[in-house]
């Protein structure tokens, strides 16, 4: 008998040898409304590993539209946006997520993942050009393969390599630059400014992904692209639901034209399940949060930054930014699977990444700090991880 499953063993095997086999961690239980603290293998557990930056997905308002929706419209949504899946709800989201980015219209996606693949896929094809930062999140990468136009990326943050390749490039068909906003492993910000430059320069496209900005950045929750007052500049603004808002989902803002298009071209909106009513309630209660809860950002904003300074610390790096994204860049791959150990072994959450969701030589553990984490809980992380510190590199912090 063979094995026919043998190769898929030796890739494993592979991976697990140089430390890069990826396995799904089991959750117990939340232990209460902060979603500060979770239980693993029953241990209690402070979460630094959360995108759940506003504390917002155990929020009571959350669960009670949810629960609501469930009630009224039932568990699922039966069917795609084109077939009898999109209820009121939906709509009306739509016209708020427009109106809260000051954009002519919004589409809904069922998650990040399927935004990006169906948006790009749907404006670049064969002969196009797309470039892309180097550090984008996977869910852009693999939009651009999935679109056949030819990828280049540029080098992180790299305006002057972004240009160089536009040039060598100019004679594409149709051009597109898409980048993070925030990046998401290492929480600094892309250069929008000198992108919409560009964008107008070359004749190109320019599509933002707020994943990690949104209800984080803007004076209401509404990303970097408002922060830096060019939301209007941007020709598609995509963002999450999965992050600062507790829920989940996504969607794409920008001008009517784009919107029409994207609703009869983009196939991850097209051939999948409308998400569940109860989610897109649940988006709703959120937003009236993010939009209008401005402490809970300010909290998120002071906390992140104290604890990227408390972190700043030989002879490791937290990268660049005031973002809750705070990166203690290690390199080796093992090394941040032994930090990650034994700071699980103290008490605390935090997952080591690495390579290929980071560049090899940059394994890392991702903290990401809460607006309802307490100043005394990160004061406790970072103690522990100096003493873990000064344990593994003989290093007094
Ligand atoms: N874009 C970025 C920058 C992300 O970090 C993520 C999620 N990690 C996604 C897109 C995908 O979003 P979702 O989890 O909703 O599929």
């Amino acid at each position: 008998m063979t094995n026919r499953y043998a190769w898929m063993d030796e890739e494993w095997g592979r991976l697990e040898k140089i430390a890069q086999s990826r396995q799904i961690n089991t959750v117990d239980s939340v232990l209460g409304e902060r979603g500060a603290w979770i239980r693993v293998s029953g241990r209690s557990l402070l979460n630094l590993s959360s995108n759940n930056y506003l504390g917002l997905a155990h929020d009571p308002r959350l669960k009670a539209a949810a629960t609501e929706a469930i009630e009224v419209w039932g568990a699922g949504a039966t069917a795609s946006r084109f077939v009898n899946g999109s209820c009121s709800l939906y709509t009306e989201l739509e016209q708020r997520l427009a109106d809260w980015k000051q954009r002519e219209a919004a589409l809904v996606f069922a998650n990040g993942y399927q935004a990006n693949t169906g948006v790009i896929s749907a404006l670049v094809g064969r002969g196009d050009a797309v470039f892309s930062d180097r550090l984008n999140h996977a869910s852009i990468v693999d939009g651009i393969v999935l679109s056949r136009a030819e990828h280049y990326r540029y080098r992180h943050n790299d305006t002057e390599h972004l240009e160089f390749l536009l040039k060598q490039h100019r004679n594409a068909r149709r051009k597109l630059i898409v980048t993070d906003t925030v990046f998401s492993m290492d929480g600094d910000t892309a250069p929008l400014a000198e992108l919409v430059t560009l964008r107008d320069r070359y004749g190109a496209l320019l599509m933002v992904d707020e994943a990690h900005a949104g209800g984080v950045l803007g004076e209401r929750g509404e990303g970097l692209s408002h922060e830096l007052g060019l939301h209007n500049e941007v020709d598609v603004i995509m963002g999450t639901f999965s992050k600062a808002f507790g829920a989940y989902g996504a969607y794409i803002c920008a001008d009517q034209s784009v919107i029409r298009y994207l609703t009869s071209k983009a196939r991850s909106l097209i051939y999948s399940t409308a998400l569940p009513p109860s989610v897109i309630a649940s988006i709703h209660a959120a937003l009236t949060i993010v939009q209008e809860d401005t402490s809970r950002r300010g909290r998120l904003r002071q906390m992140s930054s104290w604890f990227r300074k408390r972190l700043n610390t030989h002879p490791f790096e937290v990268g660049a930014g005031s973002s809750p994204i705070i990166p203690l860049i290690i390199g080796d791959n093992e090394k941040a699977l032994q930090y990650s150990r034994m700071l699980e072994e103290r008490g605390i959450a935090a997952v080591a990444i690495r390579p290929p969701t980071v560049p090899v030589g940059t394994a890392r553990i991702r903290f990401t700090v809460m607006a309802t984490h307490t100043l005394s809980e990160l004061e406790w992380a970072a103690d522990q991880l100096n003493q873990i510190r000064a344990d593994l590199e003989g290093e007094r912090g």
